[in-house]
């Protein structure tokens, strides 16, 4: 059930993950579907709904740098400085973790990913809790992430009792996810925060190559929705259909009348493009359209993360 967040419903949802309940909860990039990250049983439950393997490790969040240290074993000077720089924000940062972090949450990897996020709902929940609380998307695995309380209703309603409703996500795409190694930092995830701002805080080039899979952002496939997506470089190929539908990147007026018609932003800002892109394509797909056309978008900044989630969308029906 959808609660709105208020100081009595974040406490009661911090009690049910103390007694080792999942509750659903809004951040700035996307609702995300938390368990107290000590609690393995409470973990193993959310693998339970979102039907999500096992070898794909959890986000642990947290609300303080003291909470870091309860879960990271070290934290070298590069990260130290990307967390006073980005956090609280969409950047997650993969750590060596500590032995009390069961492997459940990081698929029994030596390491975990930490974030801190910028909503005054997850920290207060956390700051309730009083616990690290492991938490990705709150979807059904693969599916396309919820920007809003009704998505995660939508999808999965029936399996988590306490849904915390804190309005649209501002940012809503993923975070961005990077390891530090050596003084070396390498993406595994393009999301919120740009490469380029965390290339200038470092004074770092960072790597987008890593030779294994270590995060399901890089599957060949996930974020999709259920109706075929097809990138489009020129909009004016796309047929004149009512069966189809179009994800423009800016508003703009185009001869077509039939096409059901979406835009990610008034005038190309990008951040309200990625703040957008879920929840346009969570609507085109309620449609049950024979294919969805999107618009290419440039990649550079947030526009890395919205091609990551359209071409691993469009991957799926490949
Ligand atoms: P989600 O919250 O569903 O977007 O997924 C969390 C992301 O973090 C996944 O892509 C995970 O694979 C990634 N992740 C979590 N822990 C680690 C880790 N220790 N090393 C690399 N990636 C991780
Ligand atoms: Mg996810």
């Amino acid at each position: 059930m959808i609660y709105p967040a208020t100081d009595i419903t974040i406490q009661q949802a911090a009690e049910a993950l103390k007694q080792g309940s999942v509750v659903a909860f809004p951040t700035e990039t996307v609702y995300g579907l938390g368990a107290n990250a000590f609690d393995t049983l409470a973990v193993a439950s959310i693998f339970a709904i979102k039907e999500r393997p096992y070898f794909d490790p959890l986000i642990v969040h947290v609300n303080s740098l003291s909470m870091v240290s309860m879960v990271a074993a070290t934290i070298p000077p590069v990260a130290m400085q990307c967390m006073e720089k980005f956090w609280p924000g969409p950047l997650t940062i993969v750590l060596p973790k500590k032995d009390d972090i069961p492997d459940i949450v990081t698929a029994g990897l030596a390491t975990v990913a930490i974030r801190m996020p910028l909503h005054p709902v997850a920290l207060r929940l956390i700051e309730l809790a009083d616990v690290p609380v492991a938490a990705p998307s709150a979807n059904p695995f693969g599916y396309l992430s919820p920007t809003t309380a009704q998505h995660v209703a939508m999808q999965l309603g029936t399996k988590v009792a306490m849904i915390l409703d804190g309005g649209k996500c501002a940012v809503g795409v993923e975070s961005t996810i990077i390891k530090i190694e050596n003084d070396e930092v390498s993406v595994l995830r393009y999301g919120g925060i740009p490469v380029e701002e965390i290339e200038k805080a470092t004074g770092l080039a960072a790597t987008s190559h890593t030779t294994k899979i270590e995060a399901p952002g890089q599957l060949p496939y996930h974020y999709a929705p259920q109706t075929k997506i097809v990138l489009v470089g020129d909009i004016m190929s796309v047929p004149d259909d009512a069966t189809c539908g179009l994800l423009l990147f800016k508003k703009r007026h185009i001869p077509h009348t039939h096409i059901h018609i979406m835009c990610l932003s008034d005038d190309g800002d990008m951040r309200q493009a990625a703040g957008n892109l879920f929840s346009c394509l969570h609507t085109l797909d309620a449609l049950k359209l024979k294919v969805i056309y999107a618009e290419q978008v440039e990649e550079v900044g947030l526009g890395r993360a919205i091609m990551d989630r359209l071409k691993k969308a469009q991957a799926r029906f490949m």
